[in-house]
């Protein structure tokens, strides 16, 4: 798809802009991710007040407590030791929940990041179990993404957990599983700058056009067993913070003082691929700053000023005096040459839609659009 060189425009209310092809503006010069995001956060649970946030709270916490009578745990939890998923296990003892933490290691991990989710169950009294990867396998996958020239170099991890959860909540006979995804700090996703979470013949068809090896363990799940899980098991993704008033700044303290978590500085950084591909890949080659989209979230949410977010935006996505030795080491570990590397770099830009991909992934905008809530649409029920 060719498209027309567009004249740059930003939003009047947010700090989206047209480095995302398909974000739409209306008169007032509001754009579609703040207007869609404020839609969300203008329904329940988000637009309750307080006290009725904690009635729906407590209501949930009980089913989740009825479910897990007689079971070793009463929910799955997900771990990063990022802030989002940390506050979520916080939240989860305190409301007296018995969860079992999966994490998934796919060879990346930040010492900060061991450091937070080791420190943190261990303080709540909760069981943490990681599952590791078949590494080989993993950085096969990786680079054939890399390769695939798509901004979609991170979906196989998060495919990877999600499925893993879903698996663990099957096997422990288990009905919820609390995530740290949430609509305050991430109601903004645009599809153009990551998609197919949940597109299992796009993970697979990449691989299979440009990887050297056989998926042969990497967790995963097809649209057929995605209705297993939800309509046929009836497993829940449970936005948790959503039911709490959630603020980021607050949290982080509050778990820094109260569990010894350490700020890794940044959102999603607990990884060095993510921090990798994030701040350096996608904006340099592709031209998406994921920054432009966590702000946008928070000043939507009311958790920051646009000023800030512009002053920020200012400064470079990644930190210009480590750039090169960041390179160095992504590119050896995934067994590239410098060379290797920079051809990727210098690949002209795919998306989804030049591979096979599940028949939902439509080429309009709305269809795009609809397409943000797949990741979350996960939850809905
Ligand atoms: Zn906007």
């Amino acid at each position: 798809m060719k498209k027309k060189t567009r004249e740059y425009q930003i939003c009047t209310r947010c700090v989206m802009d047209t480095s995302n092809p398909d974000i739409v503006f209306d008169r007032q010069g509001h754009c579609n991710h703040c207007t869609d995001s404020l839609n969300i956060l203008s329904k329940p649970p988000l637009s309750l007040s307080k006290e009725k946030k904690k009635q729906e709270l407590d209501r949930l916490v009980k089913k989740i407590k009825e479910d897990g009578k007689g079971k070793s745990y009463d929910c799955i939890l997900g771990v990063s030791g990022g802030v989002d998923s940390t506050y979520t296990a916080y939240l989860a003892r305190q409301l007296d929940l018995n969860p079992l933490a999966i994490h998934v290691d796919n060879g990346w991990n930040t010492d900060i990041a061991v450091h937070n989710m080791e420190t943190v169950c261990k303080k709540l009294g909760i069981e943490m179990r990681t599952i590791v990867a078949d590494w080989e396998e993993f950085r096969d996958l990786q680079l054939s993404f890399l390769k695939a020239s798509t901004p979609d170099s991170e979906i196989p991890s998060d495919h990877a957990m999600q499925s893993i959860m879903f698996e663990m909540a099957e096997k422990e006979s288990l009905k919820f599983i609390l995530a740290g995804t949430n609509h305050v700090t991430e109601s903004i996703l645009p599809p153009a700058w990551s998609r197919g979470h949940m597109d299992w013949e796009y993970i697979s068809a990449v691989q299979q056009q440009f990887g050297t090896k056989e998926l042969k363990t990497f967790p995963h799940m097809d649209t057929k067993k995605q209705d297993y899980y939800r309509k046929t098991l009836n497993i829940k993704w449970v936005h948790f913070l959503d039911y709490v008033d959630y603020d980021k700044d607050k949290a982080k303290k509050e778990i820094a003082a109260k569990l010894d978590w350490k700020d890794y500085g940044g959102k999603h950084l607990e990884s060095t691929y993510t921090k990798f591909f994030q701040t350096y890949i996608l904006p340099t080659k592709f031209g998406f700053d994921k920054r432009r989209m966590f702000f946008s979230s928070l000043i939507v949410a009311g958790q920051m000023r646009r000023q800030d977010a512009l002053r920020e935006l200012e400064k470079s996505p990644y930190d210009k005096d480590k750039i090169k030795d960041e390179i160095n080491y992504v590119a050896e570990k995934l067994n590239l040459t410098l060379d290797e590397f920079n051809e990727i770099m210098n690949l002209p830009k795919k998306t989804i839609l030049d591979y096979p991909h599940s028949s939902s992934i439509g080429q309009n905008g709305k269809a795009m659009r609809l397409l943000s809530k797949i990741k979350r649409g996960l939850s809905s029920g």
